[in-house]
């Protein structure tokens, strides 16, 4: 066996290993029992309270501005959030269907937990699409939206990248592809929904779409906690295997990092560019190069780029709308107690 190479995780295995202190995120001979008395990560804890403490239902978010709203959108704006709902739902649908893929290889079986429910909550949100879609649209247009990636180009080309390096993993599972599909879903959670997420904001503070700004605002919430999750076990990955982060690998990371900015940027670039009220290119990229830097240090590998150190003094609404918890709205206010609860938000990881 090289020192590569990884394996599948057993289901049933009474030989298992029962001692915390071995355990490991791969290669452990792990029983598979759940413990929360017996946790080696110690960050799982928080973790777990935090992801279910976000439990949320789309349906009890009222659409029916939406409804009205959608029509009456600018053209430019309506073409942008049909695009950017299609990028969401495929991202959310790749999600649910490959996480599970990841966690079979994960062997400290806490960690394989947090996958579970961070895939369970990548169902919700797909449920949240579909309740929107069905909300504003025909039964055509809706699924127009839904497979946008058939008549555009440039979204296939996004999924296709995004669907090669994770089937890259699924096709040779060894140390380094796992590592890749960590780095992959961290900049998918981190980099790539944020075009979307900003021009929703921005609908937000131009008084549109209230409901789907909402819908997002969770959707956000959510993604912040994933993002943590693949943080951690990164940093996690640096402990354990040493030998995964050389030199040349660490650049690996750093261009498939530079490489997701790119890619998102120019996707706002094109769905948003200078067409919407309220935002333009320059935005865009300034935020996304902002991201980019600030999920490389993160890390603990440095800067992508010089400069875009801070958060642009353009931006700051983006993050105002982000921390659902801050920002009281009359949803929160009637839902508080039902959940909603947690008091503190694991924000942008900052
Ligand atoms: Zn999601
Ligand atoms: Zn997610």
């Amino acid at each position: 066996m090289s020192t590569d190479s990884i394996t599948r995780k057993p289901l049933f295995n009474p030989d298992g290993d029962t001692d915390v202190v071995s355990r490991r995120l791969l290669n452990f001979n792990t029983t598979n029992i759940n413990d929360f008395n017996n946790l080696k990560y110690t960050w799982v804890s928080d973790w777990y309270r935090q992801a279910m403490n976000n439990f949320w239902v789309p349906e009890e978010i009222n659409l029916s501005q939406d409804k009205s709203d959608y029509p009456h959108l600018e053209e430019a704006e309506r073409t942008a959030y049909d695009k950017i709902l299609s990028f969401l739902v495929y991202l959310d649908s790749l999600q649910s269907c490959n996480l599970p893929n990841v966690s079979s290889y994960v062997t400290a079986n806490e960690v394989s937990l947090c996958l579970a429910i961070q895939t369970f909550q990548e169902c919700i949100h797909s449920q949240a699409y579909s309740y929107m879609l069905d909300s504003i649209c025909t039964p055509t247009r809706r699924d127009e939206i839904l497979y946008q990636w058939k008549e555009d180009e440039h979204l296939l080309r996004r999924n296709t990248y995004i669907g090669s390096l994770y089937n890259e993993f699924l096709a040779s599972p060894d140390k380094t592809t796992f590592l890749r599909v960590c780095v992959a879903n961290y900049i998918l959670e981190g980099i790539y929904f944020y075009s979307g997420f900003m021009f929703f904001y921005n609908l937000g503070r131009n008084g549109k779409m209230p409901g789907s700004v909402q819908e997002i605002r969770y959707i956000n919430r959510d993604e912040n906690t994933h993002l943590w999750l693949f943080r951690e076990i990164l940093l996690e990955l640096q402990k354990e295997e040493p030998q995964l982060f050389t030199p040349e690998n660490i650049e690996m990371i750093k261009d498939m990092l530079r490489e997701g900015v790119r890619q998102e940027i120019a996707w706002g670039q094109y769905v948003i560019g200078d067409k919407i009220p309220g935002l333009n290119s320059r935005m865009v990229e300034d935020y996304i190069r902002y991201l980019g830097n600030l999920r490389a240090t993160s890390l603990g590998i440095g800067k992508l780029y010089e400069g875009y150190d801070e958060e642009p003094e353009t931006m700051t609404w983006v993050s105002q709308y982000a921390n659902a918890n801050l920002v009281k709205t009359d949803f929160f206010e009637a839902r508080s107690t039902a959940y909603a609860k947690s008091s503190a938000i694991e924000d942008d990881l900052g």
